[in-house]
């Protein structure tokens, strides 16, 4: 026995297809988002990087040239003929003379005196350390700067040039103090708001400082050229720009909009194509229950053909039924209606009866009918049956109902007619029926036997029970003789016994 068929269960959900294109939109909105925010780091990166390079080259810049500018300075002083003839025939007063006399020429400095070849100073107010770093051996030639730190407050930087005799022997070494405070002006007079920048010595120590950062920042070192020293400028990390801000802001609220329309027009879209099923599902309910159908008005386009189909369908199928209906209450040869439509007919005829109208069943059998059959063949036998059919449309009004119930036997329902009316119309028929036999060309002596009762007033009066008493009155009327008509009750009788 072959397998009962699994229902099939859809696999596609409209939901699920919804849902997976919403999250591919919020996805390449997010990448969108985080490749725009990427960018907009790396670039605010690059700016910040390039902005405290040119702040670090520009300060180192001018810090060389503080140096060189005391550096020329000091090699002009050690070329000095007069610096010469003191150093070499000159009395210890006399060389502080000359040092005393240039120093007052340049007040920013902080102090200018003489040392011999072996780094022994010679002038006054040179502290110990100053005199430890003069002996070192080529402490005057190496042209190193010497950093002291001993006096708070007399922190200095001392530059040396060595002062040679016209034969280029040594005669000794000039050398001169810068305050840090020099070094100090050219920091600060170069510092961004919000920036630090320090000046460290070879050991890593701080000469000069301004500003402070706090928490993540970003570093640049620079070596201060011929000195050992290092520029370090510093600047705190900042991770977006406004603009990188608002490029975010900006992405965010187009995605909280196209999510916004997405949503709104999924809804709607469901919502319609709900309206557009329910109503082909409604249209289908009604043509399953035989009931009027309503045509199918798609709100959408794309939905018109289709609908327009489903309503041709269900138009063809209403047509068929129409017909089906039809052909399964007439008879086929005589085009009358068939026992079935008189049975359905019947409840009608009943309550006319029941509302005290007189309705009268007659029940017609033709005289011989066989015999034509078979004297004359089938075909003949139909035409009589035709013939008959005709006179019943002819004389038959239209609250009546004539309907062939089987072979040659017909049964008609009369309403509003008395016992002669009765007779007089099967008087009528029987020569309508006569005529057309000769119509047809039939030289037939035959007639039409009918038995007649009255549909009962009284509620209850069934089909069966006024076919029998029609019957019995048929009966009666072969048995008397054939070709008339025997009521089985007097008019208003209900011919219930
Ligand atoms: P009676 O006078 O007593 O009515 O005798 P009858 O010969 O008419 O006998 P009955 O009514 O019993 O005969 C019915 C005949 O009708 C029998 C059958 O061959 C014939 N018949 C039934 N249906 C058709 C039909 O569709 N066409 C034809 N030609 N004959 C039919
Ligand atoms: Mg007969």
């Amino acid at each position: 026995m072959p397998e009962p068929a699994q229902p099939h269960r859809p696999s596609a959900s409209l939901q699920r297809h919804l849902g997976w294109l919403l999250l591919s939109v919020v996805g390449m909105f997010g990448s969108g988002i985080g490749l725009s925010l990427w960018f907009s780091l790396e670039s605010s990166r690059e700016d910040q990087q390039q902005f405290i390079q040119h702040e670090a080259e520009q300060t180192n810049a001018n810090l060389i040239r503080r140096l060189d500018y005391y550096r020329m300075l000091l090699a002009n002083l050690a070329r000095d003929p007069e610096l010469q003839d003191v150093m070499q025939f000159g009395s210890t007063d006399e060389k502080q003379q000359w040092a005393l006399s240039r120093q007052r020429l340049l007040p920013e400095i902080l102090g200018l005196a003489l040392v011999d070849p072996q780094g022994e100073a010679e002038a006054l107010r040179i502290g110990p350390a100053c005199r430890q770093d003069l002996r070192r051996p080529g402490a005057l030639t190496d042209g190193r700067l010497l950093m002291h730190r001993e006096l708070t407050g007399a922190e200095h930087v001392d530059l040396i040039a060595p002062v040679r005799d016209v034969r280029g022997d040594m005669l000794g070494g000039v050398f001169l103090s810068m305050h840090l405070t020099q070094f100090q002006r050219v920091i600060d007079a170069a510092i961004q708001p919000g920036h630090a920048i320090a000046l460290a010595d070879e050991s890593g120590q701080t000469i000069v400082s301004r500003g402070e950062i706090n928490g993540p920042m970003r570093e640049l070192r620079l070596p201060v050229a011929d000195t050992g020293w290092t520029l370090i400028v510093q600047t705190p990390v900042q991770w977006l720009t406004r603009s990188g801000w608002r490029q975010v802001m900006a992405g965010l609220l187009t995605l909280g909009a196209v999510l916004l329309v997405l949503v709104v027009g999924m809804v709607r879209l469901r919502r319609t194509m709900r309206r557009d099923i329910v109503s082909t599902v409604d249209a289908l309910t009604a043509l399953a229950r035989d009931e009027p159908v309503p045509t199918i008005v798609p709100r959408y386009v794309e939905f018109e053909t289709v609908a327009a189909d489903i309503n041709m369908i269900a138009l063809h199928l209403q047509e068929q039924r129409a017909r089906l209906a039809h052909l399964s209450l007439t008879d086929p040869l005589t085009g009358l209606p068939n026992r079935r439509a008189f049975e359905t007919r019947f409840p009608q005829a009943q309550g006319l009866a029941e509302r005290q109208h007189p309705v009268a069943l007659v029940m017609l059998d033709i005289d011989h009918f066989k015999g034509v059959n078979d004297r004359y063949g089938h075909g003949v036998g139909d035409q009589v049956l035709l013939a008959l059919a005709q006179s019943l449309k002819a004389l038959t009004r239209r609250a009546d109902l004539a309907a062939r119930l089987a072979g040659d036997e017909f049964a008609v329902l009369l309403s509003d007619l008395d016992a002669a009316g009765v007779d007089a119309w099967y008087q009528r028929l029987s020569d309508h029926f006569r005529s057309e036999l000769n119509a047809f060309g039939l030289e037939l002596n035959t007639g039409l036997s009918a038995g007649q009762t009255w549909l009962g007033s009284a509620s209850g009066d069934t089909l069966n029970d006024a076919l029998a008493r029609a019957d019995r009155a048929l009966y009666q009327a072969k048995a008397r003789g054939r070709g008339q008509l025997v009521q089985d009750a007097a008019p208003g009788a209900d011919g219930t016994e």
